[in-house]
């Protein structure tokens, strides 16, 4: 039973904020049940997702909000799904075009979004191949 409590513990010894549960502010409460509801989930899922850093984040949802689609938008790509809104084509010399986030076409020579998932999954998911990048704008 070296489980949560003892690391509670140590995260305590350590300095480390290790609140749990809405934050006390009611507005702020309130900003995070907006954020979580576009998202799709509970305030209590939120804290699920983000339970690593949550007693230090939770008073503040905009970081909440941006960590939480993060993690989402890395959970779609692993199940071979494009996230929300990657609708620019980048050129990855290992991926070929794919699907990047908003003004990431740069990210495709340093740090693909879609390399670490086609390592884990052996290919490219279907959806976030493009077509080639158009050319001459
Ligand atoms: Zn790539």
């Amino acid at each position: 039973m070296a489980g949560s409590n003892a690391q509670r513990a140590l995260d305590a010894l350590d300095g480390r904020d290790v609140a749990t549960g809405p934050p006390a502010d009611p507005e702020t409460a309130r900003r995070l049940e907006i954020v979580a509801a576009n998202l799709g989930a509970t305030l209590a899922s939120l804290e699920g997702l983000l339970s690593d850093v949550w007693g230090e984040i939770r008073d503040n949802p905009e970081a909440v909000r941006v960590l939480a689609e993060t993690k989402v938008a890395a959970r779609k790509k692993y199940k071979g799904q494009v996230p929300p809104f990657w609708e620019e084509v980048a050129e990855c010399p290992a991926c070929g075009p794919v699907y990047v986030p908003p003004g990431a076409q740069w990210l495709a020579t340093v740090g693909c979004p879609w390399c670490p998932v086609r390592a884990r999954l052996g290919a490219v998911p279907a959806a976030a191949r493009a077509a080639k990048a158009s050319e001459g704008e």
